[in-house]
C-alpha cells in the first residue's frame, strides 16, 4: 500500500488498536472520511500482543491438562510434552487470520491506514513523517505499554513483560509471577498447565483484588489445588540475577528464585511526547481526562482506549470508538456504563463478572438494601460433566433489579453474555427467573441461582 501523502478528512485517528479501528469502522459507516494512523500494526495490543495470543495459550494450556487429566473421564492418553514451536505455530496463526480479516475490513470501508508515528501538532492536526493530517475531528487511540516498578529493570530476557513472554520459545522450568491481577494470574495459569513451576507476587491482599473477594478465594483455593505458588500482601522489594536466572526478593527478607520473572503488574498509558499536553489536553498520572462523552475539551479532541482512565479492555475499547464516531456523527448515542462491562479472567479456574461487587453494592446502596445469592456449580450438571467446581454469585437491591453477577469455574466467560444483558437491562430477579435455561448447559447455573433468588429454588441445596 503506498502511503497517503497527508490530507483533510472527517476524522484524524491516532493509534489502531481495538478504540482506534472500532471508531474508524463505525465512522466509515456512517460516510466520514477517516484517516487511521499506526506506528506499529493495525490491530494494537490485544490482537497481536494481548487477548488473542494470549487466549490461544490459554486454549493450548487448557487441552495439555485435559490430555493430562484425560484418565478421570476414562480416556487413556499421555501427554508427551509441549512443542513451544508448534504451539507459537498455533497462536501466530489465528492472530495471521485475524489481521488479514482485520486489514481487509479496512480496505472494503475505504479508510486511509497511515504507517508511521503520529504527533498532535495543533488542535485538528496530526504529523506523521512531515505530512500533516487535518481532521475535523481527532481521536486519540495511542494505548498502552506494559509498566515496570522503579529500579526494576526489564530486560526481555530473565526479567520480562508479557510481549516477551508471548514470544518465548521455550516452556520456563520455572516462573515468578509478579502481579496477581488478570495479566499474571493468566500467565501463571498457562506455564503450570504447560509443566513449570509457578509463584505469584502479589503486594495486595488477595489475587485478583478487582474482583468479589469471595472470588479470590476459590481462585486462591483452585490455585493451591493446582500447586501454583502464591504469596499475597508483601510488597517485591527487588531482583537479582542469580547463575541460572533471578531471585526475587519481597517485604519481610523473603526470596523466590525462578528462571524468569514476569513483571504484570499493570499497564500505563501512552501519552508522553505526543503533543498532548502542549494542546492543552489534561493529563492525569498520563491518562487523558475526559467527560462522559469521550470529550476532552479542547477543540474537537476524543480519546478512548486505555489511555483513558477506567477498565484496560478490548471490548471497552471497541465500544468507546463506536460511542465517539456516532458522537462526531450527531447520532447522540447513550453515555458507555463503565460497570456494565463484563470482565473475564481466562485462567482456569475462568472468572467473569459484571456490575458491582457485593462490598460495592453495599458502599453505594447500604449493607441492608442488598442481597446476595450463591450457586455452587456442584448443582449444575454441565459443570459436573467438565468436573469444575465454583459458583455464579448474584447481588441484587432488593425489591429491585440485579447489581451484579460473579461466576467462577471453567467456562464461566461463556456465560458472561448472559450476565451482562441482565445487568444492563437492569433486570429483576423475577424476570430471568421466569425465562427458560437449556439442560445441561452451564448457563443453567445462571438460571438457577435467579430462581432461587426469587426464592423457587430447584436444584439448589440450602
Ligand atoms: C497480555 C495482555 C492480554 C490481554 N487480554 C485481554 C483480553 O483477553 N480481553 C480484553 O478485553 N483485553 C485484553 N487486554 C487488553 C487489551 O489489549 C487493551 O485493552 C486494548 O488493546 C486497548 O486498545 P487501545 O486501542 O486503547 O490500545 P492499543 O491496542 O494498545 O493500540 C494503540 C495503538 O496505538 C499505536 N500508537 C501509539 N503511539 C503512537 C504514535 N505516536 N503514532 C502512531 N501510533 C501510535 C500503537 O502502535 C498501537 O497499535 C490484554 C492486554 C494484554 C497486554
Amino acid at each position: 500500500m503506498s502511503q497517503p501523502n497527508g490530507g483533510t478528512f472527517d476524522i484524524v485517528i491516532l493509534g489502531a488498536g481495538s478504540g482506534g479501528y472500532a471508531a474508524a469502522l463505525r465512522a466509515a459507516e456512517l460516510d466520514l472520511s477517516v484517516a487511521l494512523i499506526d506506528k506499529a500494526e493495525l490491530g494494537g495490543t490485544c490482537l497481536h500482543r494481548g487477548c488473542i495470543p494470549t487466549k490461544a495459550l490459554l486454549h493450548a494450556a487448557e487441552i495439555a491438562d485435559q490430555t493430562r487429566e484425560s484418565e478421570q473421564f476414562g480416556v487413556k492418553a499421555d501427554l508427551v510434552g509441549i512443542d513451544m514451536a508448534g504451539v507459537n505455530a498455533y497462536k501466530d496463526g489465528v492472530v495471521a487470520r485475524l489481521y488479514k480479516g482485520l486489514q481487509g475490513l479496512l480496505k472494503q470501508d475505504k479508510i486511509t491506514l497511515v504507517q508511521g508515528a503520529g504527533k498532535l501538532v495543533a488542535k485538528d492536526t496530526v504529523e506523521v513523517d512531515g505530512q500533516r493530517y487535518t481532521g475535523r475531528n481527532v481521536i486519540l487511540a495511542t494505548g498502552s505499554y506494559s509498566r515496570s516498578l522503579p529500579g526494576l529493570e526489564v530486560d526481555g530476557q530473565r526479567v520480562i513483560a508479557s510481549e516477551h513472554a508471548l514470544k518465548l520459545d521455550r516452556v520456563p522450568s520455572s516462573a515468578i509471577v509478579l502481579g496477581g491481577g488478570v495479566i499474571g494470574v493468566e500467565f501463571a495459569s498457562v506455564w503450570k498447565s504447560f509443566g513449570a513451576d509457578v509463584t505469584i507476587l502479589e503486594a495486595l491482599p488477595r489475587l485478583v483484588a478487582a474482583e468479589d473477594e469471595e472470588i479470590s478465594k476459590t481462585v486462591e483455593r483452585a490455585f493451591r489445588k493446582r500447586k501454583i505458588n502464591f504469596k499475597v500482601g508483601k510488597p517485591f522489594e527487588k531482583v537479582e540475577h542469580t547463575e541460572n536466572g533471578v531471585r526475587a526478593t519481597i517485604a519481610g527478607g523473603e526470596t523466590v528464585e525462578a528462571e524468569v520473572l514476569l513483571v504484570a503488574v499493570g499497564r500505563g498509558p501512552t501519552t508522553a511526547n505526543l503533543g498532548y499536553e502542549q494542546q492543552g489536553i489534561t493529563l492525569d498520572r498520563g491518562f487523558v481526562i475526559t467527560n462522559e462523552r469521550l470529550h476532552t475539551g479542547v477543540g474537537n479532541i476524543y480519546a478512548v482506549g486505555d489511555i483513558v482512565p477506567g477498565l484496560q479492555l478490548a471490548h471497552r475499547g471497541f465500544q468507546q470508538g463506536i460511542f465517539v464516531a456516532e458522537e462526531i456523527a450527531g447520532l447522540k448515542p447513550a453515555p458507555i456504563d463503565e460497570a456494565g462491562i463484563p470482565r473475564v479472567t481466562y485462567s482456569d479456574p475462568e472468572i467473569a463478572s459484571v456490575g458491582l461487587t457485593e462490598t460495592k453494592a453495599k458502599e453505594q446502596y447500604g449493607a441492608d438494601k442488598v442481597s446476595t445469592y450463591n450457586y455452587n456449580l456442584g448443582g449444575n450438571g454441565k459443570s459436573q460433566i467438565l468436573k469444575t467446581a465454583g459458583f455464579v454469585k448474584l447481588v441484587r437491591l432488593n425489591d429491585g433489579p440485579v447489581l451484579g453477577v460473579h461466576m467462577v469455574g471453567a467456562r464461566m466467560g461463556e456465560l458472561v453474555g448472559e450476565a451482562q444483558l441482565i445487568y444492563n437491562w437492569e433486570a429483576f430477579p423475577e424476570e430471568v427467573a421466569q425465562l427458560v435455561h437449556a439442560h445441561p448447559t452451564q448457563n443453567e447455573a445462571l438460571g438457577e441461582a435467579f430462581l432461587a433468588l426469587s426464592g423457587k429454588p430447584l436444584h439448589a441445596h440450602s
